[in-house]
């Protein structure tokens, strides 16, 4: 069975298309800068990796419904001779509000559905576009709709809810979501799986870092909390986004900086984090300007971790016992000083880190704590497109 994982972010498409008889990536691909002057695509083929063919081209893509029709053409220069080899398309949809505890076969129903909670992220009524365009490019092909939040909606009133009016709740469904739930979901499968246990017997701190930042609590397999709120702006401190901050910063700036909400927004967003302290959002630059003897990017890198750290003290205290923490994405995967500084001072609560084994680059899972550290420290590849890939397969053949 073919399956075709779109992932269509504000201003990006990416791509994946899976045999899912054997889980191999036939062809991958990112459309990037949609809506900007110049855009890129840049095509994967993989029928074997050591065959891998890489094709980037640079030109103008105004909207998603030209990226959707660009990335048809690449598909069909060489992974399929034809769309009907296709056999089902899942997409990810960053907000399922509370209407969507598991991915759903797409009818007009959900589309309609997933319109309306639009309002809670509006940056991504993109995840729409793709799938009406992916109904019309793909014809009677099933379409599987895949959440970042639903991984989340286990959490109890008490933690989802804001200390805000009830009514906000009540009427505008103001509440904590949570994101990057497939990742989260992923990898602590993953990990109960290596510790040997079912889902149901392990509690885990998942520590997601990559552009964008969370941690779950996540007991006996299910989520309790997370960091990101409403929207995926709280939390940790990320490559271009503030985390939690005091709210009251808010109308400080609108006051005495003369800031639209807009504005506020944008900096927020764009312009904090990793990027507004140190003046880059990736963790490498970070690095190498701390090396160098940047001022900055150590506070930056300090910033960071101290936030990792936090949270995974608070999650301790949410889960009482944890068997494992579990780190993954760009940073989690592949950034030893981060890992070291965010579990540094832990010791006396069994978080015990070993400097030689998480120094040691290697790929796959693997473990880091010290002999005897009561708290396993995993690292654990986070793998989104193959999640969104199998509960695709999985609804289509519940479908039937
Ligand atoms: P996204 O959220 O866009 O999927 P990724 O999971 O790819 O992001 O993570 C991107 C972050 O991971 C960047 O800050 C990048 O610097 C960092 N990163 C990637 N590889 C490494 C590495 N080898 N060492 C340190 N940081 C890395």
């Amino acid at each position: 069975m073919k399956v075709l994982v779109i992932n269509c972010g504000s201003s990006s498409l990416k791509y994946q298309l899976r045999d899912m008889d054997d889980e191999s990536v036939l062809a991958s691909g990112v459309v990037e800068r949609i809506g900007e002057p110049m855009g890129r695509i840049t095509h994967t083929e993989l029928p074997e990796a050591d065959e891998a063919e890489k094709h980037a081209e640079e030109r103008p893509i105004p909207d998603h419904v030209e990226a959707m029709r660009l990335m048809v053409e690449k598909l069909l220069a060489r992974a399929v001779s034809s769309l009907d080899e296709i056999d089902a398309i899942g997409h990810r949809v960053v907000q399922g509000g509370e209407s969507f505890s598991h991915p759903e076969l797409v009818d007009d129903r959900v589309v309609e559905t997933i319109r309306a909670n639009i309002p809670l992220a509006p940056v991504h009524s993109s995840n729409t576009t793709g799938i009406v365009e992916a109904r019309k490019i793909f014809g009677d092909t099933p379409n599987v709709v895949v959440f970042d939040t639903d991984f989340h909606l286990t959490m109890p009133d008490y933690a989802f809810m804001y200390p805000l009016p009830l009514s906000f709740y009540k009427d505008l469904k103001v509440r904590k979501y949570g994101f990057h739930g497939t990742s989260h979901k992923y990898v602590s499968r993953k990990a109960a799986q290596y510790l040997g246990k079912d889902p149901s017997e392990v509690n885990l701190i998942t520590i997601h870092l990559g552009n964008g930042c969370s941690m779950d609590a996540v007991k006996a397999g299910k989520c309790v909390d997370t960091t990101m709120g409403l929207t995926p702006l709280a939390g940790l401190m990320m490559g271009t986004r503030c985390g939690d901050i005091d709210p009251a910063i808010l109308p400080f700036l609108a006051k005495h900086a003369s800031m639209t909400l807009d504005e506020i927004d944008a900096a927020m967003n764009f312009r904090s984090g990793l990027l507004g302290i140190s003046g880059t959002g990736d963790m490498r630059d970070v690095h190498a300007a701390r090396a160098g003897g940047d001022d900055n990017a150590r506070l930056a890198f300090e910033m960071f971790a101290y936030r990792v750290k936090k949270f995974i003290g608070s999650f301790l205290a949410v889960l009482g016992t944890v068997n494992a923490l579990v780190f993954t994405a760009g940073i989690g995967e592949n950034d030893a000083d981060v890992r070291a500084e965010a579990c540094k001072g832990l010791e006396p609560l069994g978080i015990r880190i070993d400097p030689v084994k998480n120094a040691k680059r290697a790929s796959g899972i693997r473990e880091i704590q010290a002999d005897g550290g009561p708290v396993k420290i995993l690292i654990v590849p986070t793998n989104e497109e193959l999640e969104i890939a199998r509960s695709t397969v999985a609804i289509v053949r519940q479908n039937a």
